[in-house]
Protein backbone atom coordinates (compact mmCIF):
# COMPACT_ATOMS: atom_id res chain seq x y z
CA UNK A 1 0.00 0.00 0.00
CA UNK A 2 1.23 3.58 -0.65
CA UNK A 3 2.00 5.20 2.66
CA UNK A 4 -1.17 6.92 3.90
CA UNK A 5 1.07 9.82 5.24
CA UNK A 6 2.41 10.60 1.64
CA UNK A 7 -0.98 10.73 0.08
CA UNK A 8 -2.29 12.57 2.86
CA UNK A 9 0.56 15.28 2.78
CA UNK A 10 0.59 15.77 -0.99
CA UNK A 11 -3.68 16.34 -0.76
CA UNK A 12 -4.68 19.56 -1.00
CA UNK A 13 -5.82 22.05 1.69
CA UNK A 14 -3.89 19.56 4.58
CA UNK A 15 -2.67 21.20 7.17
CA UNK A 16 -2.40 18.74 10.01
CA UNK A 17 -2.12 21.77 12.50
CA UNK A 18 -5.68 23.46 12.06
CA UNK A 19 -7.62 20.99 9.37
CA UNK A 20 -11.38 21.87 8.07
CA UNK A 21 -13.78 19.21 9.53
CA UNK A 22 -14.93 19.14 5.57
CA UNK A 23 -11.67 18.23 4.70
CA UNK A 24 -10.69 15.93 7.06
CA UNK A 25 -13.98 14.07 6.39
CA UNK A 26 -13.19 14.34 3.05
CA UNK A 27 -9.58 12.63 3.77
CA UNK A 28 -10.91 9.60 5.19
CA UNK A 29 -13.36 8.52 3.31
CA UNK A 30 -10.96 9.11 0.34
CA UNK A 31 -8.60 5.93 1.95
CA UNK A 32 -11.07 3.55 2.81
CA UNK A 33 -12.20 0.74 0.79
CA UNK A 34 -15.53 -1.41 1.84
CA UNK A 35 -14.95 -5.09 3.02
CA UNK A 36 -14.79 -7.58 0.92
CA UNK A 37 -16.53 -10.07 2.64
CA UNK A 38 -19.82 -11.92 1.86
CA UNK A 39 -22.43 -13.38 3.40
CA UNK A 40 -25.27 -15.49 1.68
CA UNK A 41 -28.69 -14.62 4.45
CA UNK A 42 -32.36 -15.01 4.87
CA UNK A 43 -34.79 -12.19 4.15
CA UNK A 44 -35.31 -11.09 7.43
CA UNK A 45 -31.76 -11.42 8.33
CA UNK A 46 -31.01 -9.11 5.98
CA UNK A 47 -32.50 -6.26 7.70
CA UNK A 48 -29.85 -2.82 8.05
CA UNK A 49 -27.47 -5.37 6.32
CA UNK A 50 -25.31 -3.64 2.99
CA UNK A 51 -26.35 -5.37 0.12
CA UNK A 52 -23.31 -6.87 -1.92
CA UNK A 53 -24.83 -7.79 -5.37
CA UNK A 54 -27.81 -6.28 -7.16
CA UNK A 55 -30.77 -8.12 -6.68
CA UNK A 56 -32.43 -9.09 -10.05
CA UNK A 57 -36.02 -9.59 -10.24
CA UNK A 58 -36.98 -13.19 -11.79
CA UNK A 59 -40.29 -11.64 -12.41
CA UNK A 60 -42.77 -8.97 -13.59
CA UNK A 61 -44.23 -6.78 -10.40
CA UNK A 62 -47.03 -6.91 -10.29
CA UNK A 63 -46.87 -9.65 -12.48
CA UNK A 64 -50.36 -9.10 -14.69
CA UNK A 65 -52.47 -6.34 -15.60
CA UNK A 66 -54.80 -5.73 -12.43
CA UNK A 67 -57.25 -3.51 -10.63
CA UNK A 68 -56.31 -0.55 -8.43
CA UNK A 69 -59.78 -0.31 -7.35
CA UNK A 70 -63.19 -1.66 -6.49
CA UNK A 71 -65.15 -0.80 -9.55
CA UNK A 72 -66.20 -1.98 -13.01
CA UNK A 73 -63.85 -3.01 -16.08
CA UNK A 74 -64.64 -2.21 -19.40
CA UNK A 75 -63.55 -1.29 -22.42
CA UNK A 76 -62.41 2.77 -22.63
CA UNK A 77 -63.67 2.25 -26.42
CA UNK A 78 -67.42 1.37 -25.14
CA UNK A 79 -67.90 4.89 -23.14
CA UNK A 80 -69.77 7.41 -25.24
CA UNK A 81 -68.40 10.87 -24.67
CA UNK A 82 -70.25 13.36 -22.94
CA UNK A 83 -73.49 10.91 -21.84
CA UNK A 84 -74.28 7.95 -19.54
CA UNK A 85 -73.22 4.40 -21.16
CA UNK A 86 -75.18 1.36 -19.82
CA UNK A 87 -72.89 -1.48 -19.90
CA UNK A 88 -74.15 -5.21 -18.92
CA UNK A 89 -72.62 -6.89 -15.64
CA UNK A 90 -71.54 -10.51 -16.98
CA UNK A 91 -69.89 -11.44 -13.75
CA UNK A 92 -66.63 -10.43 -10.97
CA UNK A 93 -62.89 -10.72 -11.35
CA UNK A 94 -61.83 -11.18 -7.31
CA UNK A 95 -58.20 -10.74 -5.93
CA UNK A 96 -56.67 -14.43 -7.04
CA UNK A 97 -59.94 -15.90 -8.55
CA UNK A 98 -59.71 -14.08 -12.11
CA UNK A 99 -62.86 -13.90 -14.26
CA UNK A 100 -61.76 -16.15 -16.99
CA UNK A 101 -64.13 -15.22 -20.09
CA UNK A 102 -63.81 -12.36 -22.80
CA UNK A 103 -65.69 -8.97 -22.21
CA UNK A 104 -66.85 -8.27 -25.23
CA UNK A 105 -68.21 -5.04 -26.87
CA UNK A 106 -71.18 -3.33 -24.56
CA UNK A 107 -70.52 -5.52 -21.40
CA UNK A 108 -68.86 -4.75 -18.11
CA UNK A 109 -67.32 -7.51 -15.02
CA UNK A 110 -67.01 -6.20 -11.54
CA UNK A 111 -63.72 -6.42 -10.28
CA UNK A 112 -62.08 -6.05 -6.63
CA UNK A 113 -58.50 -4.30 -6.24
CA UNK A 114 -55.61 -6.61 -7.53
CA UNK A 115 -58.13 -8.94 -9.13
CA UNK A 116 -56.69 -9.65 -12.98
CA UNK A 117 -57.94 -7.16 -15.49
CA UNK A 118 -60.12 -9.74 -17.74
CA UNK A 119 -59.24 -9.81 -21.07
CA UNK A 120 -60.25 -7.10 -22.91
CA UNK A 121 -60.44 -4.57 -20.72
CA UNK A 122 -58.20 -1.53 -20.60
CA UNK A 123 -60.16 1.04 -17.59
CA UNK A 124 -61.41 0.42 -14.55
CA UNK A 125 -64.40 2.96 -13.28
CA UNK A 126 -64.62 2.98 -9.61
CA UNK A 127 -67.86 1.67 -7.54
CA UNK A 128 -68.50 4.66 -5.91
CA UNK A 129 -69.70 6.81 -9.19
CA UNK A 130 -71.62 4.34 -10.98
CA UNK A 131 -75.15 2.55 -10.29
CA UNK A 132 -76.19 -0.58 -10.69
CA UNK A 133 -79.50 -1.03 -12.73
CA UNK A 134 -80.53 -4.70 -12.76
CA UNK A 135 -77.84 -6.52 -14.59
CA UNK A 136 -77.10 -2.99 -16.10
CA UNK A 137 -74.34 -0.55 -14.89
CA UNK A 138 -74.69 2.64 -15.70
CA UNK A 139 -71.22 4.67 -16.26
CA UNK A 140 -71.44 7.89 -15.87
CA UNK A 141 -69.16 10.46 -18.60
CA UNK A 142 -65.53 12.16 -18.02
CA UNK A 143 -63.53 8.77 -17.90
CA UNK A 144 -60.06 8.21 -18.36
CA UNK A 145 -58.78 5.94 -20.28
CA UNK A 146 -56.37 2.98 -18.95
CA UNK A 147 -57.70 4.71 -15.52
CA UNK A 148 -57.11 2.86 -11.97
CA UNK A 149 -54.90 -0.03 -13.99
CA UNK A 150 -51.79 -1.19 -12.76
CA UNK A 151 -49.71 -2.70 -15.19
CA UNK A 152 -47.56 -5.87 -15.36
CA UNK A 153 -44.19 -4.88 -14.76
CA UNK A 154 -44.91 -1.61 -13.79
CA UNK A 155 -43.18 -1.85 -10.52
CA UNK A 156 -39.71 -4.07 -11.18
CA UNK A 157 -39.38 -5.88 -14.45
CA UNK A 158 -37.87 -9.13 -14.94
CA UNK A 159 -34.45 -9.30 -15.59
CA UNK A 160 -33.64 -5.97 -14.50
CA UNK A 161 -32.05 -4.91 -11.03
CA UNK A 162 -34.47 -4.37 -8.50
CA UNK A 163 -32.07 -3.44 -5.72
CA UNK A 164 -29.00 -1.63 -6.13
CA UNK A 165 -25.62 -3.17 -4.50
CA UNK A 166 -24.34 -0.93 -1.85
CA UNK A 167 -28.14 -0.40 -0.73
CA UNK A 168 -28.97 -0.25 3.01
CA UNK A 169 -31.83 -3.13 3.27
CA UNK A 170 -34.54 -1.26 5.04
CA UNK A 171 -38.38 -2.39 5.59
CA UNK A 172 -38.88 -1.34 2.42
CA UNK A 173 -36.39 -3.33 0.61
CA UNK A 174 -36.91 -6.48 2.82
CA UNK A 175 -40.83 -5.96 1.50
CA UNK A 176 -39.11 -5.51 -2.16
CA UNK A 177 -37.41 -9.07 -1.68
CA UNK A 178 -40.29 -10.71 -0.43
CA UNK A 179 -41.84 -9.25 -3.67
CA UNK A 180 -40.66 -10.71 -5.70
CA UNK A 181 -40.45 -14.31 -4.08
CA UNK A 182 -37.05 -14.33 -3.10
CA UNK A 183 -35.68 -15.68 0.32
CA UNK A 184 -31.94 -15.03 0.35
CA UNK A 185 -29.70 -12.18 -0.62
CA UNK A 186 -25.86 -11.49 -0.37
CA UNK A 187 -24.98 -8.97 2.22
CA UNK A 188 -21.64 -7.65 3.05
CA UNK A 189 -20.29 -9.19 6.23
CA UNK A 190 -20.46 -6.74 8.99
CA UNK A 191 -17.11 -4.12 9.69
CA UNK A 192 -15.70 -5.50 12.68
CA UNK A 193 -14.55 -2.65 15.38
CA UNK A 194 -11.97 -3.37 18.25
CA UNK A 195 -12.18 -1.04 21.05
CA UNK A 196 -10.64 0.65 24.60
CA UNK A 197 -10.11 2.71 25.96
CA UNK A 198 -7.07 4.55 27.57
CA UNK A 199 -6.34 6.56 30.77
CA UNK A 200 -5.41 5.44 34.29
CA UNK A 201 -8.20 7.25 35.86
CA UNK A 202 -10.91 5.16 34.36
CA UNK A 203 -12.72 2.74 36.75
CA UNK A 204 -14.77 0.08 35.34
CA UNK A 205 -18.59 -0.60 36.48
CA UNK A 206 -18.40 -2.74 39.20
CA UNK A 207 -15.44 -1.33 40.73
CA UNK A 208 -15.49 1.45 43.73
CA UNK A 209 -14.67 4.59 42.41
CA UNK A 210 -11.14 5.47 43.34
CA UNK A 211 -10.02 9.20 44.59
CA UNK A 212 -9.67 11.27 41.48
CA UNK A 213 -10.92 8.48 39.04
CA UNK A 214 -13.81 8.40 36.69
CA UNK A 215 -15.57 5.85 35.28
CA UNK A 216 -15.43 4.66 31.71
CA UNK A 217 -18.49 5.82 29.90
CA UNK A 218 -16.67 5.99 26.61
CA UNK A 219 -16.71 2.40 25.68
CA UNK A 220 -20.44 2.91 25.98
CA UNK A 221 -20.92 5.33 24.27
CA UNK A 222 -18.62 3.69 21.80
CA UNK A 223 -20.38 0.46 21.61
CA UNK A 224 -23.96 1.54 21.49
CA UNK A 225 -22.55 4.09 18.07
CA UNK A 226 -21.36 1.07 16.46
CA UNK A 227 -23.82 -1.46 17.17
CA UNK A 228 -26.36 1.11 15.69
CA UNK A 229 -24.26 1.05 12.55
CA UNK A 230 -24.44 -2.58 12.17
CA UNK A 231 -20.68 -3.28 13.60
CA UNK A 232 -19.19 -5.98 15.15
CA UNK A 233 -17.67 -5.01 17.98
CA UNK A 234 -14.78 -6.32 20.31
CA UNK A 235 -14.83 -4.40 23.25
CA UNK A 236 -11.20 -4.37 24.55
CA UNK A 237 -11.67 -3.02 28.12
CA UNK A 238 -9.51 -0.26 29.42
CA UNK A 239 -6.37 -0.03 28.82
CA UNK A 240 -3.47 1.35 31.06
CA UNK A 241 -1.15 4.16 30.16
CA UNK A 242 1.33 1.64 29.93
CA UNK A 243 3.96 1.35 27.01
CA UNK A 244 3.64 -2.23 27.13
CA UNK A 245 -0.11 -2.91 27.51
CA UNK A 246 -1.17 -0.47 24.62
CA UNK A 247 1.48 -1.82 22.14
CA UNK A 248 -0.53 -5.84 22.86
CA UNK A 249 -3.74 -4.17 22.54
CA UNK A 250 -3.01 -2.50 19.40
CA UNK A 251 -1.59 -5.31 18.14
CA UNK A 252 -4.70 -7.49 19.20
CA UNK A 253 -6.94 -5.80 17.84
CA UNK A 254 -5.13 -4.92 14.51
CA UNK A 255 -4.86 -8.84 13.88
CA UNK A 256 -9.16 -9.01 14.47
CA UNK A 257 -10.59 -6.05 13.35
CA UNK A 258 -11.03 -3.69 10.32
CA UNK A 259 -10.91 -0.42 12.47
CA UNK A 260 -9.79 0.35 15.97
CA UNK A 261 -10.81 3.26 18.04
CA UNK A 262 -8.95 4.45 21.08
CA UNK A 263 -10.67 6.72 23.27
CA UNK A 264 -8.14 9.18 25.00
CA UNK A 265 -3.92 9.62 25.21
CA UNK A 266 -3.98 12.05 21.55
CA UNK A 267 -4.20 15.68 23.81
CA UNK A 268 -1.66 17.70 24.46
CA UNK A 269 -0.69 17.09 27.85
CA UNK A 270 -1.56 13.54 27.84
CA UNK A 271 1.53 11.15 27.88
CA UNK A 272 3.03 11.20 24.16
CA UNK A 273 4.13 7.60 24.53
CA UNK A 274 0.41 6.74 23.17
CA UNK A 275 1.00 9.01 20.19
CA UNK A 276 4.60 7.72 19.86
CA UNK A 277 3.19 4.32 20.04
CA UNK A 278 0.55 4.45 17.54
CA UNK A 279 2.94 6.05 15.09
CA UNK A 280 5.60 3.39 15.98
CA UNK A 281 2.93 0.15 15.31
CA UNK A 282 1.83 2.07 11.55
CA UNK A 283 1.12 4.99 10.04
CA UNK A 284 -0.70 7.74 11.58
CA UNK A 285 -1.47 10.96 11.05
CA UNK A 286 -2.06 13.29 14.50
CA UNK A 287 -4.35 15.89 13.19
CA UNK A 288 -5.67 19.32 15.04
CA UNK A 289 -9.20 19.51 13.43
CA UNK A 290 -10.54 23.60 13.62
CA UNK A 291 -13.66 22.41 15.80
CA UNK A 292 -15.49 22.14 18.88
CA UNK A 293 -15.00 19.86 20.66
CA UNK A 294 -12.83 17.10 19.60
CA UNK A 295 -10.01 19.08 18.32
CA UNK A 296 -7.51 16.53 18.49
CA UNK A 297 -8.01 13.28 16.39
CA UNK A 298 -5.62 10.44 15.11
CA UNK A 299 -5.82 8.57 11.74
CA UNK A 300 -4.47 6.04 10.28
CA UNK A 301 -3.58 2.48 9.94
CA UNK A 302 -1.87 0.10 12.11
CA UNK A 303 -0.04 -2.54 10.57
CA UNK A 304 -0.57 -6.28 11.61
CA UNK A 305 2.05 -8.73 13.43
CA UNK A 306 2.16 -10.74 10.03
CA UNK A 307 2.32 -10.27 6.65
CA UNK A 308 -1.16 -12.28 5.74
CA UNK A 309 -3.06 -9.84 8.72
CA UNK A 310 -4.11 -6.87 6.65
CA UNK A 311 -3.64 -4.39 9.26
CA UNK A 312 -7.21 -2.12 10.90
CA UNK A 313 -7.77 1.70 10.11
CA UNK A 314 -7.29 3.48 13.23
CA UNK A 315 -9.25 6.21 14.99
CA UNK A 316 -7.81 7.72 18.09
CA UNK A 317 -10.53 10.09 19.34
CA UNK A 318 -9.87 12.75 22.39
CA UNK A 319 -11.06 11.01 25.67
CA UNK A 320 -13.59 14.04 26.13
CA UNK A 321 -17.20 12.01 26.04
CA UNK A 322 -18.85 14.36 24.22
CA UNK A 323 -15.57 15.00 21.89
CA UNK A 324 -16.02 11.47 21.58
CA UNK A 325 -19.30 11.37 20.45
CA UNK A 326 -19.04 14.57 18.03
CA UNK A 327 -15.72 13.19 16.74
CA UNK A 328 -17.54 9.80 16.29
CA UNK A 329 -20.56 11.47 14.24
CA UNK A 330 -18.73 13.61 12.05
CA UNK A 331 -15.82 11.20 11.06
CA UNK A 332 -16.12 7.84 12.42
CA UNK A 333 -19.77 7.20 11.55
CA UNK A 334 -19.07 8.01 7.57
CA UNK A 335 -15.89 6.14 7.30
CA UNK A 336 -17.82 2.85 8.98
CA UNK A 337 -20.82 3.49 6.24
CA UNK A 338 -18.09 3.61 3.51
CA UNK A 339 -16.01 -0.02 5.34
CA UNK A 340 -19.30 -1.33 5.12
CA UNK A 341 -20.30 -0.82 1.64
CA UNK A 342 -22.56 1.67 1.34
CA UNK A 343 -22.66 3.22 -1.92
CA UNK A 344 -23.80 5.73 -2.11
CA UNK A 345 -23.04 7.13 1.39
CA UNK A 346 -26.16 8.80 2.84
CA UNK A 347 -26.23 12.32 3.27
CA UNK A 348 -27.00 14.20 6.77
CA UNK A 349 -30.55 15.98 6.27
CA UNK A 350 -29.81 19.41 8.17
CA UNK A 351 -31.83 22.46 7.94
CA UNK A 352 -32.47 26.31 9.38
CA UNK A 353 -33.37 27.19 12.67
CA UNK A 354 -33.92 30.08 14.68
CA UNK A 355 -32.04 29.96 17.81
CA UNK A 356 -33.68 31.70 20.40
CA UNK A 357 -30.53 32.06 22.73
CA UNK A 358 -27.13 34.40 21.87
CA UNK A 359 -23.93 31.72 22.17
CA UNK A 360 -20.57 32.40 21.78
CA UNK A 361 -18.27 31.25 18.65
CA UNK A 362 -15.18 32.54 17.44
CA UNK A 363 -14.57 32.71 13.80
CA UNK A 364 -12.28 29.51 12.26
CA UNK A 365 -13.83 26.66 13.60
CA UNK A 366 -16.53 24.69 13.28
CA UNK A 367 -18.45 24.05 16.65
CA UNK A 368 -21.39 21.32 17.22
CA UNK A 369 -23.50 22.59 19.87
CA UNK A 370 -26.01 20.38 21.77
CA UNK A 371 -29.42 22.06 20.77
CA UNK A 372 -33.09 21.38 21.54
CA UNK A 373 -35.63 21.59 18.69
CA UNK A 374 -39.39 23.16 19.47
CA UNK A 375 -42.04 24.42 17.21
CA UNK A 376 -43.04 28.66 18.20
CA UNK A 377 -45.24 30.63 15.73
CA UNK A 378 -45.05 28.47 13.09
CA UNK A 379 -41.41 27.81 12.73
CA UNK A 380 -38.75 25.83 14.25
CA UNK A 381 -36.57 26.71 17.02
CA UNK A 382 -33.91 25.61 18.54
CA UNK A 383 -32.46 26.41 21.85
CA UNK A 384 -29.07 24.87 23.95
CA UNK A 385 -29.22 22.39 26.04
CA UNK A 386 -27.22 24.14 28.92
CA UNK A 387 -23.72 23.85 30.00
CA UNK A 388 -21.54 22.93 26.53
CA UNK A 389 -18.30 21.43 28.13
CA UNK A 390 -16.95 18.83 26.21
CA UNK A 391 -16.79 16.76 29.57
CA UNK A 392 -20.78 17.15 30.19
CA UNK A 393 -21.78 14.21 28.69
CA UNK A 394 -25.86 15.32 29.56
CA UNK A 395 -25.38 17.97 26.93
CA UNK A 396 -25.49 14.70 24.28
CA UNK A 397 -28.64 12.73 26.23
CA UNK A 398 -30.58 15.97 26.56
CA UNK A 399 -30.26 17.29 22.57
CA UNK A 400 -32.10 16.14 19.93
CA UNK A 401 -29.91 18.03 17.39
CA UNK A 402 -26.66 19.19 16.63
CA UNK A 403 -26.18 23.43 16.26
CA UNK A 404 -23.42 23.42 13.64
CA UNK A 405 -21.69 26.83 13.43
CA UNK A 406 -19.84 26.94 10.62
CA UNK A 407 -16.37 27.53 10.31
CA UNK A 408 -16.19 31.03 9.64
CA UNK A 409 -19.09 32.35 11.78
CA UNK A 410 -18.70 34.55 14.81
CA UNK A 411 -21.34 34.74 17.47
CA UNK A 412 -24.57 34.32 17.37
CA UNK A 413 -27.50 36.58 18.73
CA UNK A 414 -30.63 35.63 20.68
CA UNK A 415 -32.62 35.45 17.21
CA UNK A 416 -30.46 34.49 14.77
CA UNK A 417 -30.69 31.68 12.31
CA UNK A 418 -28.64 28.55 12.30
CA UNK A 419 -28.13 25.13 10.79
CA UNK A 420 -29.36 22.03 12.82
CA UNK A 421 -28.72 18.39 12.62
CA UNK A 422 -31.23 16.23 13.88
CA UNK A 423 -30.12 13.55 16.00
CA UNK A 424 -32.31 11.17 14.96
CA UNK A 425 -30.91 10.51 11.18
CA UNK A 426 -27.60 10.10 12.67
CA UNK A 427 -27.38 8.49 16.33
P1 LIG B 1 -7.61 12.62 27.61
O1 LIG B 1 -7.99 12.88 26.18
O2 LIG B 1 -7.11 11.25 27.83
O3 LIG B 1 -6.66 13.68 28.11
O4 LIG B 1 -8.92 12.78 28.47
C1 LIG B 1 -9.65 13.99 28.52
C2 LIG B 1 -10.73 13.92 29.56
O5 LIG B 1 -11.65 12.88 29.23
C3 LIG B 1 -10.25 13.59 30.95
O6 LIG B 1 -11.02 14.35 31.88
C4 LIG B 1 -10.55 12.13 31.10
O7 LIG B 1 -10.72 11.72 32.43
C5 LIG B 1 -11.82 11.99 30.31
N1 LIG B 1 -11.90 10.64 29.81
C6 LIG B 1 -10.94 9.99 29.10
N2 LIG B 1 -11.34 8.76 28.77
C7 LIG B 1 -12.59 8.60 29.29
C8 LIG B 1 -13.52 7.54 29.29
N3 LIG B 1 -13.23 6.38 28.69
N4 LIG B 1 -14.70 7.73 29.90
C9 LIG B 1 -14.99 8.90 30.49
N5 LIG B 1 -14.15 9.94 30.53
C10 LIG B 1 -12.95 9.81 29.94
MG1 LIG C 1 -5.99 10.10 29.16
Amino acid sequence: MTSILQALSCADNYDPNSLHVERARELILGLLPPVTGVERVFVRQALDRVLAADVISPIDVPSHDNSAMDGWALRFADLATGAETRLKNIGTAFAGRAFEGKVGAGETVRIMTGAVLPDGVDTVVIQEVTRVDGDAVIIPPGQQREQNTRRAGEDLQAGKPAIPAGRKLRPAEIGIVASLGVGEVSVRRRVRVALFSTGDELCSIGEPLAEGSVYDSNRYTLWGMLTRLGCEVIDMGVVRDDPAALEAAFRDAASCADAIITSGGVSVGEADFIKQLMAQLGEVAFWKIAMKPGRPMAFGRIQPDGPDRPGAWLFGLPGNPVAVMVTFYQFVRPAILKLAGLDPLPSVPFFQARCTEAMKKSPGRTEYQRGILFRENDEWCVRPTGAQGSGVLRSMADADCFIVLEHERGKVGAGDTVTVQPMAAIV
